[in-house]
């Protein structure tokens, strides 16, 4: 057993407070990570507060994780001690049916592992994130690191990233398409980069006027304020794909409107309540509105891969564990340029 210092929210919506427990020993396939940074996602909010309903206390957040092998089990033969290592929103699933059997373990049948909120395959203990000093993963569900970027501004890419870059690669997003992303926040913020690297040319919707010029420094051709209806009234019929990426409650048709003949809207935003759809929204014009949740290890993989190459990562806060109560207050305020990092040092020291 690893003994390991975390932060937990005790019960829905409390704060977060410090919280001890042991991690499981190292099984034959696991490899132990010491946590060096784990961003701040708002699904972490969401679950948090019980704002989608089953949630699990007391809870320890935290899925985009990166750090340092400590240990390896003894059939381990992808890592080695002192590899760097990450981990996103998931550490297990079925492995047997088709969408594990396709590389796609987010979508897996049986429900995937989350990393925290959530059980092991065993049905009954409870996973606990990266607000922590160390996990134990097996290998399959780990990611490879590269040394060539700043690794705090790498562990938003586990969840911000791959949320972004795997519906754009789906939706063949390049050279010649219309692209919006709306809400510039931790999601927004990597779509806008990745759409960009792509070849798109991107506009950003944002509630908040006073991020045009971060959208522009971040690779944005263009900029509306969707509070602003005359601004939005031009952009109808202009995007080919539109990524929402919005937490709390808006109206999609706002956004179907802006959509091309056959335009898709992208959901990844995961607003507490459902909302409605007018049906002329989408037959108008043969536009599609689909979702998509994060990504499959291998694709999230290719992701780390191509941001090591092209020198992509998330534009970032450092912040210590014991203003993580603060920061999400402001995050709730759209006041995030444009991810907290926690820096887990500060866990040894709580
Ligand atoms: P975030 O950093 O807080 O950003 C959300 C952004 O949404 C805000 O910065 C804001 O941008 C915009 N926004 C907030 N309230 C709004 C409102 N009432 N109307 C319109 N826009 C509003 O959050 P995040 O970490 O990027 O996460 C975004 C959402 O994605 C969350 O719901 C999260 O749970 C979900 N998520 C989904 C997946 C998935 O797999 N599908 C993965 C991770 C996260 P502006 O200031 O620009 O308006
Ligand atoms: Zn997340």
């Amino acid at each position: 057993m690893t003994p390991t210092n975390a932060y937990a929210a005790p019960a829905a919506g409390a704060a977060l407070a410090p919280f001890q427990f042991n991690r499981r020993n190292t099984g034959p396939n696991d490899v132990k990570i010491e946590i060096l940074y784990c961003g701040v996602c708002h699904s972490d909010i969401h679950q948090v507060r019980d704002e989608w309903g089953g949630s699990i206390f007391p809870m320890v957040p935290g899925h985009e994780i990166v750090g340092r092998i400590i240990e390896t089990g003894s059939d381990v033969t992808n890592f080695k001690v002192g590899d760097l290592a990450g981990i996103g929103c998931f550490v297990d699933s079925c492995r047997t049916c088709p969408s594990c059997a396709a590389g796609e373990e987010q979508y897996c049948d049986n429900g995937m592992t989350g990393t925290y909120n959530s059980y092991e395959r065993d049905g009954r203990t409870p996973t606990y994130g990266g607000y922590s000093t160390h996990i134990v993963v097996d290998e399959k569900y780990t990611l490879h690191i590269s040394d060539k970027l700043p690794l705090e501004a790498v562990a938003p890419l586990l969840c911000a990233g791959i949320t972004t870059y795997s519906p754009l690669r789906h939706w063949k997003v390049g050279k010649g398409s219309k692209v919006a992303i709306v809400g510039l926040g931790g999601l927004g913020h990597m779509g806008v980069k990745f759409a960009a690297s792509f070849g798109a040319e991107v506009t950003v919707i944002s509630t908040s006027a006073g991020k045009e010029d971060d959208a522009r420094k971040l690779g944005a051709h263009h900029f509306a304020v969707s509070k602003d209806s005359a601004q939005m009234r031009k952009l109808r019929g202009e995007f080919d794909f539109i990524l929402d990426t919005v937490s709390a409650e808006h109206d999609y048709n706002d956004y179907l409107q802006l959509l091309k003949l056959n335009g898709t809207l992208v959901v990844v935003g995961i607003p507490p309540n459902p909302s409605t759809v007018n049906a002329f929204n989408v037959i108008g014009k043969r536009r599609s509105l689909a979702g998509s949740m994060i990504g499959g290890i291998r694709e999230t993989q290719e992701m780390l891969i191509y941001c090591a190459e092209h020198g992509i990562t998330s534009d970032i806060e450092l912040i210590n564990i014991d203003q993580i109560n603060e920061a999400y207050e402001r995050m709730l305020k759209n006041d995030v340029r444009y991810r907290f990092v926690i820096d887990i040092a500060s866990l040894n020291k709580a």
